[in-house]
């Protein structure tokens, strides 16, 4: 079982004074630095919602928390094999391909991608370059069996698109190093700025997309280049978005602009021949702007596309000679299901010829086992159904709020077709050890046992094959890093851990 004391005497106790104190100084400095979301519309007036004049702090935690220091550096030595083995998968298409097709039988979001991709192909890509800022996530797994083990991290799930946060995760790291300096906790406890590293995610997140600009060239007759970002009408974790576009206009020297799907077709075009993606800003419709990189926080789920015409959209996005940041393929690479089957024996190794490099990253693994018709998936059923109180059961979506835990999955395998099971995947919860901790939100505390999911990013540019080759085999990496870290904190109970959807919170790591 989990102790329920991994740190006693964490956090350290404050006063009523020493806690408002805190607590003011936490909204200020959040306020100040951009630590901050847009307020939920139950929270304000319809009216100060739609004009975009407020915004409200981040939710954070009010201390750091305790964080493996061996995990935090394991976690971030893995992240360019990673980074190169979701490449390379994106690359393979014959090894795709199989698991794809039988995906999109059982779900029609899958098919849909696949479709845009194949339309495409069917056509020829004219940019071989593309550009991956992933996320890969772990929980700290505590080895129950032996007490004086090291405590290893598992992978959650592999993003390779939209993966957000990494913004606020340097500037909350940056606040808790505030209120440490500024002695707002109490100083004989272990919060102390040099445990409390920064994470670099923003300065690093924005070089990637640097990177992949400067690759992609300059515009044909003259034009001026710049990254389009695809968002989210409505989105509330803009200053996440606009860190990344203010650094890299600042530090960069590049322009951004931000669209929704459904206005791709009003202010896009592809040139003819080239495909080269031009846009004309509204506020200056004569201007002709060629985007270099394609930049996704919108896209990754089925309520991004409300029609054929979103479809349209991001099919025309998928033609262009754009950077893609992901590709359509690239987004396929990060389905649930392809984590599953890298973990089946030999699978990862296909990928990284090094045995060194493969089983390094096959170290951070947790089980997780197939619910089709192989033996295998057979067996997982069994598990399913019989033994569920150790298994999360997850579909092939992103964005929290859509796994089935424990008890629950049974009765919901039973409430669909036998035949969609195969859509899923079983996975082993991973038990996280026990910490305390607050979340401050909109103002509102909570306090009580939380659990912690490291998020580290990782920026690659490569380059595919071109005409016959493309899909055969990646041809080239061109920049491979890895690019910070994020760490999310959650209340014990909760099962799922999104901070936007109203669950998590983002944190600091306290190196011990
Ligand atoms: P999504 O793509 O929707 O974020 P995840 O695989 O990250 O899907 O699952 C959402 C959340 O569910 C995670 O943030 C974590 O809190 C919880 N979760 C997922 N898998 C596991 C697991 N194997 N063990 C424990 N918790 C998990
Ligand atoms: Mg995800
Ligand atoms: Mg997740």
């Amino acid at each position: 079982m989990m102790a329920a004391e991994a740190y006693p005497s964490y956090p350290p106790e404050l006063s009523q004074t020493q806690l408002s104190y805190l607590l003011q100084n936490l909204m200020d400095y959040s306020l100040s630095h951009g630590l901050a979301v847009r307020p939920a519309e139950s929270f304000i007036s319809k009216e100060l919602s739609s004009n975009g004049a407020l915004a409200t702090h981040a939710p954070v935690t009010l201390f750091p928390s305790p964080f493996s220091r061996s995990c935090l550096e394991e976690g971030r030595a893995v992240q360019k094999d990673y980074n190169e083995l979701y490449a390379r998968v994106s690359g393979n298409e014959e090894w795709l391909e199989k698991i794809i097709v039988e995906l999109s039988e059982v779900d029609d979001f899958m098919a849909r991608l696949y479709k845009v991709h194949l339309d495409v192909k069917a056509e020829g890509f004219v940019q071989p370059l593309s550009l991956g800022l992933f996320r890969s996530d772990y929980m700290i797994h505590n080895p129950a069996e032996d007490p004086n083990a090291l405590p290893v991290i598992h992978q959650v799930e592999f993003n390779t698109i939209s993966s957000s946060f990494g913004a606020l995760s340097t500037r909350v790291s940056e606040l808790h190093r505030h209120l440490a300096r500024m002695g707002a906790y109490p100083s004989d406890s272990i919060i102390k700025t040099e445990n409390i590293p920064v994470s670099p995610a923003l300065p690093e997140l924005a070089k990637g997309l640097a990177v992949a600009h400067k690759a992609y060239g300059s515009g044909g007759e003259g034009r001026s280049t710049a990254i389009l970002i695809i968002i989210q009408p409505g989105e509330k974790n803009i200053f996440d978005q606009r860190w990344l576009e203010y650094e890299l206009l600042e530090r960069h020297s590049v322009q951004t602009y931000r669209i929704s799907l459904p206005d791709v077709p009003k202010l896009t075009k592809l040139a003819s021949g080239t495909r080269a993606l031009i846009y004309s800003p509204p506020q200056a419709p004569n201007t002709q702007i060629e985007v270099s990189t394609v930049y996704f926080r919108a896209g990754y789920g089925p309520e991004d596309y409300a029609g054929e015409d979103d479809w349209a959209a991001r099919t025309t996005l998928e033609r262009s000679k754009a950077i893609k940041c992901p590709s359509v393929i690239t987004q396929l690479a990060g389905a649930k299901k392809i984590q599953q089957v890298l973990a089946v024996d030999g699978a990862v190794e296909e990928f990284l010829a090094d045995r060194n490099v493969s089983s390094r990253v096959r170290g951070t693994f947790a089980a997780i086992h197939p619910l089709d018709q192989s033996p295998a998936g057979m067996a997982a059923r069994k598990l399913a159904l019989e033994k569920p109180d150790t298994y999360v059961l997850k579909p092939q979506r992103e964005g929290g709020g859509n796994n089935i835990y424990r008890g629950d999955i049974p009765g919901f395998l039973k409430s669909i077709p036998e035949s969609h099971w195969s859509g899923y995947i079983l996975m082993e919860l991973i038990q996280p050890p026990a910490l305390e901790n607050t979340i401050i939100r909109n103002g509102g505390l909570m306090s009580g046992g939380v659990v912690g999911e490291l998020g580290v990013y990782g920026a690659i540019l490569w380059k595919d094959g071109e005409g016959e080759e493309r899909g055969k085999g990646l041809k080239e990496i061109v920049m491979n890093s890895e690019a910070g870290w994020l760490l999310r904190t959650k209340g014990r109970q909760s099962n799922e851990g999104g901070v936007a959807a109203g669950f998590g919170s983002v944190d600091a790591v306290l190196l011990v």
